[in-house]
């Protein structure tokens, strides 16, 4: 069976982000409002490209003060001791709870790494108008909006261990300005990952499966 594959521009019609409502704009080139719901509507997000590099570029400054600068510090008797993310994994390990060093490790560390590498990614070919893997492609989207539900999952980690650290008599953690920058982060990259917009992926032409790769 041959399927013809039809785009919501070619048919002259346009989805309203609010409401869902599929409608016919009585002049295409300004969509109008939402017949429905009101909501200004459009054929395509503006800018999205500019958009999330401006977003991916503020988040790749905010990952090194991040990583770099001490995310708490720990007061003892005997102690002050700033810790960075890396010295709070290196200090989980040596106090034996490995499983809380590697899910910080890879939840502060390497999941943003990964998050801003694989975003530059399909922004780069998609400028290169690239028509290769491009269901990998849009399957890379897809897990990288699901990985961001869980990007805060270090900080419920270091809730816990503040938590505990704070039973134990004559100790004090308290968070330093690291955190910030790591909670801006997340959050750019979350926003990064949703303004990309996945239609961008199939503009450079061809609409079936299988002509591409
Ligand atoms: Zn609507």
């Amino acid at each position: 069976m041959t399927r013809v594959s039809l785009t919501g521009a070619k048919a002259g019609v346009v989805p309203c982000d609010a409401c869902g409502l599929l409608s016919r704009p009585a002049g295409p080139p300004v969509p109008g409002n939402c017949p429905r719901c009101g909501e200004a509507m459009a054929f395509r997000r503006r800018d999205p490209i500019q958009r999330t590099w401006a977003l991916i570029i503020a988040a790749a400054i905010c990952y090194l003060p991040a990583n770099f600068l001490p995310v708490m510090t720990t007061t003892t008797l005997k102690s002050v001791r700033p810790d960075t993310i890396i010295g709070g994994v290196v200090r989980l390990y040596e106090s034996g709870s490995w499983v809380l060093a590697l899910i910080v490790l890879v939840a502060s560390v390497m999941i943003p790494l990964v998050k801003l590498t694989a975003l530059s990614y399909l922004l780069i070919t998609v400028q290169l108008r690239s028509n290769r893997k491009r269901r990998e492609r849009a399957r890379l989207l897809r897990m990288l909006k699901a990985i961001g539900r869980w990007s805060m999952l270090d900080v419920f980690v270091a809730t816990v261990v503040v938590a505990l650290v704070q039973l134990r008599p004559f100790m004090s953690v308290v968070p330093e300005s690291g955190v910030m920058f790591f909670t801006a982060v997340v959050i750019l990259t979350i926003f990064a990952a949703n303004t990309f917009d996945p239609r961008l992926i199939w503009d450079s032409g061809g609409e079936t499966r299988g002509e591409d790769d």
